[in-house]
């Protein structure tokens, strides 16, 4: 096999956009990846920037003219309180609509139409061992026979996701800041679906705050429903999955109304202890992407788009570096991922938290503020101007308390 200028581990969102990017500026791109294709993945709601990432990676236009499920909005709720979000009125300007996606079909268009652009890719394939140093970094890989083989390249993008080859090989994982949850799901038929239901997530929050679930319509008349909630609650689901999960969608009314009578379409299935830290993006010969980096929780749908865009900005600084440029990692990737992390992190603490509840089910919220909120539930979490990127950390919470009073 020719050694590639650059190997890229995984080929869910973030692998496919780093090599398409890399591809179409005339490097030379291997993609291996452990799954053979298409796959099951969880994570089925996209956000509005992600569009523009997409695009950026040359990857847009294969999805455009696929069948997904348009997302113009999303939907939140707790008892019968319900707050909607409007991408058409953020604040930022952009793209105002997104998909909801099967993954195993959205991904597997991504990585074929890298391919089919030039990129080449080795299914099957697992990534068991790296070597990095300045110039040289050596991968071993096994096939799905067991066969290792190994290659040298220039530089490495790791977008293994929850598989974090580099985090492990280099004991880079840290434990994350937020509380271990959970979560169980499965895709359902939805046949009783009402228009007003088909272009938005639907979310509602119970257990004061502890827990949520989550409504994901697609474009074939199912919709995927998962429940976030601490791992004790998750782990209670075990041995007859199936059967509590129809027991809990009969609890709630919107749920029973629309699915009491889906079938189920697969079995349920559960991860826990979702959220994970890294304590760096970064080194000598490879970089980390998408959820190889840092996972936070599902509740703002943020994760694609996370994906995808570090795949883009890691992809224009590799590039860089590979044309003798200089790069200073820290500053101009790790911290700029970080920015966008850390506000989406300051998000999820106040939706745990109760404080998103009282902004959210407010009477009488400022229409300017509510735009500005709904550009960082779109996922424009880079927008300075915008004060509920700026002041993240402390917006959320001293507007929950003026509310309050
Ligand atoms: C419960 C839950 C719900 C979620 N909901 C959403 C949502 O609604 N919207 C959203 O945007 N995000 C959501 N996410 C997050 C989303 O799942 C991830 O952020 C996203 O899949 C990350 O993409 P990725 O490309 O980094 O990794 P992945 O999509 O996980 O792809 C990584 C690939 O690497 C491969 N790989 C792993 N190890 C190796 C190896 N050793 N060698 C070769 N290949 C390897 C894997 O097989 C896989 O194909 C959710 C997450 C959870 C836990």
């Amino acid at each position: 096999m020719i050694n590639p200028d650059i190997v890229v581990i995984g080929a869910g969102p973030a692998g496919a956009a780093a090599a398409a990017y890399l591809n179409n500026r005339g490097y030379s791109v291997l993609v291996l990846e452990k799954e053979r294709f298409p796959r099951f993945v969880i994570g089925e709601s996209l956000l509005p920037n992600c569009m523009n990432f997409l695009e950026e990676a040359g990857l847009l236009e294969a999805i455009k003219k696929c069948d997904f499920q348009l997302k113009t909005g999303a939907s939140f709720h707790k008892g019968d309180k319900q707050c909607d979000f409007f991408f058409e009125e953020q604040y930022t300007e952009g793209y105002t609509y997104t998909w909801q996606v099967q993954r195993q079909d959205f991904d597997q268009v991504l990585i074929k139409e890298a391919e089919q652009q030039g990129v080449k890719v080795r299914f099957e394939t697992e990534v068991i061992d790296v070597n990095t140093s300045k110039d040289i970094q050596t991968i071993w890989f096994k096939d799905k026979s067991g066969k290792t083989e190994k290659i040298e390249c220039k530089f490495i993008i790791d977008a293994s996701g929850y598989g974090r080859v580099l985090p492990r090989l280099f004991n880079l994982n840290k434990p994350s800041e937020l509380e271990a949850r959970g979560s169980i799901f499965t895709h359902v038929e939805d046949n009783k679906r009402e228009v007003e239901d088909s272009n938005n997530i639907f979310i509602h929050a119970f257990d004061n705050n502890e827990s949520w679930f989550w409504v994901i319509p697609f474009s074939n008349k199912t919709a995927s429903i998962g429940i976030v909630s601490t791992n004790i609650r998750i782990e209670s689901f075990a041995e007859n999955q199936g059967k509590k999960f129809n027991e809990f969608i009969q609890t709630f009314p919107d749920l029973k109304h629309r699915f009491s009578t889906s079938k189920m379409l697969f079995e349920p299935k559960n991860i826990l202890g979702f959220s994970i830290g890294i304590k760096k993006m970064h080194g000598e010969g490879f970089v980390l992407c998408g959820n190889s980096t840092e996972f936070l929780d599902p509740v703002f749908s943020s994760g694609v788009t996370l994906a995808v865009g570090s795949a883009v900005i890691a992809a224009k600084l590799v590039d860089k570096q590979l044309s003798n440029e200089k790069v200073d990692w820290r500053e101009d990737y790790e911290n700029i991922m970080k920015k966008g992390i850390d506000v989406f992190k300051s998000y999820v603490l106040a939706w745990y938290d109760g404080s998103l509840e009282t902004i959210f089910f407010a009477k009488n919220i400022d229409q300017n503020w509510k735009k500005q909120i709904c550009s960082v539930l779109a996922g424009y979490v880079w927008d300075e101007t915008n004060p509920f990127v700026k002041k993240h950390k402390t917006i959320l919470t001293t507007l929950a308390k003026v509310i309050s009073m």
